[in-house]
């Protein structure tokens, strides 16, 4: 390798959630860290419903200031049988591109250098000689869209559903649920996620979440039915419209890919470099409802922490990162995978109401074993 080449100790592969706190988090733990994101700004745009549940908030600084209304409860409508309240069902709706601001400003001030408008083009093994080495082995490195070259004693990826990080260690988010969302005006405050279930919007829901003034109106679905998602959403949207609920007036188109296949990863590595996975990038939305940004930071943290750990020595860190992961989020990753495969195989025979209660958190069957 040449001098040309940029060294950190931890390379941080997208500045999300998962990535900004990966960045923070081996930062604080004393790593030299350098992170990178193609977009051109943090959170932007913005591909979210913006909806928490409330367990993140006594954990992170960064969602307190950035809360634009609060849930109470969620409201779940089967079909067109009259709507199923779940309360409490506390969360909160944020302002995404801010929240993800905020984790950034906290990784700077922990000392990572976090780089935006820098897309990350390829990652590859490269011949290095290290300290004490008298023979070359494989490092791995980043290839920027500007043809320089960062590399890192530590690879930590968080460059979301599609990640590079992950194809690179062949661990890929094999399923993946594609969404589709406007944001319009909201005619009456509301403090409820609401979820549409249908026959016809197969591998996913529809939801309107309120935030203040306007609420996002929105629908995921099976790739397989992309080509109706728009007519979906927009279906969606005149019912609403037809209720008085929301004006039809559009403010915000956005869409995007969720991974639904449950854990990938966490843990590979680029010739002798290790690489940890983070949040979508290693498939941690859960597979029933979408939510993604919880154990992105979760993740993302603990990411950061054992990549630092790595830095330092410790042999065990990456394999304790994994059981981690497996610990936190193993169990509900399961059950709703395990919903999705029940739902699935009902689509041939065609979906029952009592098959869509089943496969959604509001009701007991679906935590029943
Ligand atoms: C329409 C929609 C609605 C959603 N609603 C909710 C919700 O209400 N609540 C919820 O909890 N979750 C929701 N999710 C899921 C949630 O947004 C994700 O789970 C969450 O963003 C995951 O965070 P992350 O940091 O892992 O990935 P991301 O937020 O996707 O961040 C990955 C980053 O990596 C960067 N990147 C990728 N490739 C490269 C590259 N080659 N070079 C450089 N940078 C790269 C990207 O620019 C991006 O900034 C929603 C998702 C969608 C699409």
């Amino acid at each position: 390798m040449t001098s040309a080449i940029e060294h950190a100790d931890v390379l941080v592969l997208g500045l999300g959630p998962a990535g900004a706190c990966a960045a923070a988090a081996a930062a604080r733990a004393g790593a030299r860290v350098i992170g990178v994101d193609r977009r051109v700004a943090p959170g932007v745009p913005v591909q979210c419903a913006e909806f928490v549940p409330t367990p993140l908030g006594s954990n992170v600084a960064a969602l307190a200031a950035n809360v634009r209304q609060s849930i109470a409860a969620m409201r779940t409508w089967v079909g067109d049988d009259p709507p199923d309240l779940t309360a409490p069902f506390p969360g909160q709706m944020l302002d995404r591109d801010a929240f993800d601001a905020a984790l950034v400003r906290a990784a700077r001030e922990a000392g990572a250098d976090c780089r935006f408008d820098v897309p990350v083009r390829r990652l590859s093994a490269e011949p290095a000689l290290s300290a004490g080495a008298n023979r070359p082995e494989p490092r791995a490195v980043a290839h920027l869209a500007d043809g320089a070259i960062l590399a890192a004693k530590v690879i930590v990826g968080a460059d979301g559903p599609r990640s590079l990080a992950g194809r690179a260690i062949g661990c890929v988010n094999a399923a993946l649920v594609e969404t589709r969302q406007v944001t319009v005006p909201l005619h009456a405050a509301h403090d409820a996620t609401d979820i549409f279930l249908a026959p016809d919007i197969p591998g996913g829901y529809g939801w309107l979440f309120p935030k203040g003034e306007c609420a996002h109106v929105g629908a995921g679905v099976d790739p397989v039915a992309k080509s109706r998602l728009k007519a979906i959403v927009a279906r969606l949207h005149a019912m609403l419209v037809e209720q008085g609920r929301v004006g039809s007036e559009i403010s915000a188109l956005t869409g995007g890919a969720i991974p639904v296949g449950g854990m990938v990863g966490p843990v590979g590595a680029i010739g002798a470099t290790p690489v940890l996975l983070a949040g979508d990038a290693s498939g941690l939305a859960n597979p029933v409802t979408g939510a993604g940004i919880a154990s992105a930071v979760q993740s993302g943290t603990l990411a950061g922490e054992a990549a630092a750990a790595i830095v330092a020595g410790d042999t065990a860190a990456a394999t304790d990162y994994a059981e981690e992961l497996d610990a936190l989020f193993g169990r509900s990753l399961e059950r709703a995978l395990e919903r999705r495969r029940e739902l699935a195989q009902a689509a041939a025979r065609g979906v029952s109401k009592s098959a869509l209660r089943r496969g959604w958190i509001a009701y007991p069957e679906y935590w029943a074993a």
